[in-house]
């Protein structure tokens, strides 16, 4: 056999990630103009770095039970509490990505259509193949709020899970409680579990982002994640709530696979978690004020209400959203093309995860472009 044959016919599913490959163009660009980062430009809070090390020294360098120290672990349920009857299941994950994946893995048969609202998180289509199942994306366009009409003409008998994610990754639309609540009753008639990726959820804007969890708790598998909160992208923490069998499961198979979050940044995150983010997320509401008062006239966008990222609309003069990003490193400018998120290839994500002057100056690239 030849050596690549060798690789499976699932993994063979998987391309590389068109951001990475615009990560990759960034690095031969000198002191580009970086609008494509997925991640936030604060620090981590000072008590999380410090409670980190000290774990180190103090030897919490093994492993942790597998579903996280049983501290941080009632510091998350008293988030979430007030979603449930009783006291919440929790697993901490590796991250947003472990539990999406343990989600999926603990729930999905071959076969099993799960639907997500389309433009989606790059790894959605990825992971539901993974795990066996049919992906199923729901166009949201134009303002790219849900559509509960065009998610009831997607369901089918073989439909078993709603993936959703709001405050969204590339749009950063919030869906409105009024939808979310009429997708939930679609999942009762219809007997769907929903998956909620709100690893945004900290950073909402204009009042805190509604959550399926308020509403169907007992079918919602609720994800969230220190990455974006606490700008701890890199060490790998997130959790997930939920109906107690599902979570349990999801416990099983993380023992048999991330065995337990990395321990020294479960100690991070439970400092994490008592830190004041406020000045941090008014300063990324102002940013996304400073993105409407540079482009907002010139573009066609749906207003942001969470996350850190526009996904506006390529200038009709542009073929598409390739061409357009092409354009824009041959100005310096680093942005993400919307088919990376999407089967429509119309728009383009940025991000202003970022100082401001490098946004002024990001903006009127842009707004050059239209012309
Ligand atoms: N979901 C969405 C919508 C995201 O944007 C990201 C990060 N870019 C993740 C999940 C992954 O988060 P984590 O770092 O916690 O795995």
């Amino acid at each position: 056999m030849a050596i690549e044959d060798f690789i499976s016919e699932r993994a063979r599913l998987v391309k590389e990630s068109g951001i990475r490959r615009i990560f990759n163009l960034a690095a031969s660009l000198k002191d580009p103009i970086n609008f494509s980062i997925g991640q936030p430009d604060f620090e981590v809070p000072e008590p999380a770095k410090q409670a980190a090390i000290e774990a180190i020294r103090a030897g919490h360098n093994g492993y942790t039970v597998t579903q996280g120290l049983p501290a941080l672990r009632e510091k998350i349920a008293a988030r979430v509490a007030h979603y449930y009857s009783g006291p919440p299941e929790i697993l901490v994950t590796s991250g947003l990505s472990g539990g999406l994946l343990l989600a999926l893995m603990a729930t999905v048969n071959a076969g099993d259509e799960v639907i997500y609202p389309d433009p989606y998180f790059v790894s959605y289509p990825n992971l539901v193949q993974w795990a066996g199942g049919k992906p199923v994306a729901v166009s949201t366009y134009p303002d790219f709020q849900l559509s509960p009409d065009r998610i009831a003409e997607a369901i089918t008998p073989k439909t078993k899970i709603l993936l959703l994610n709001s405050p969204n990754n590339p749009t950063g639309v919030v869906y409105d409680a009024e939808r979310i609540q009429q997708v939930c009753a679609l999942a009762e008639k219809h007997d769907l579990l929903i998956i909620s990726d709100e690893i945004y959820f900290d950073l909402s804007y204009d009042g805190p982002t509604p959550s399926p969890a308020e509403f169907v708790p007992q079918r919602t598998i609720l994800l969230r994640g220190f990455s974006k909160s606490y700008s701890m992208t890199g060490w790998r923490m997130g959790y997930a709530s939920g109906p107690k069998v599902i979570i349990q499961q999801m416990g099983n198979m993380q023992q048999y696979t991330f065995v337990c979050a990395p321990s020294m940044a479960q100690h991070g995150a439970l400092a994490a978690l008592d830190t004041d983010m406020s000045e941090q997320v008014g300063n990324y509401s102002r940013k996304r004020d400073l993105v409407i008062e540079e482009l907002g006239s010139h573009f066609e966008y749906a207003k942001p209400h969470g996350g850190f990222y526009f996904f506006l609309k390529v200038p009709a003069r542009f073929e598409n959203s390739t061409q357009f990003v092409e354009a824009a490193l041959d100005q310096n400018l680093l942005c993400v093309p919307g088919a990376v998120f999407s089967r429509q290839d119309t728009h383009f994500r940025i991000s202003y995860a970022t100082a401001d002057h490098t946004i002024r100056r990001g903006c009127e690239v842009l707004r050059a472009m239209t012309g």
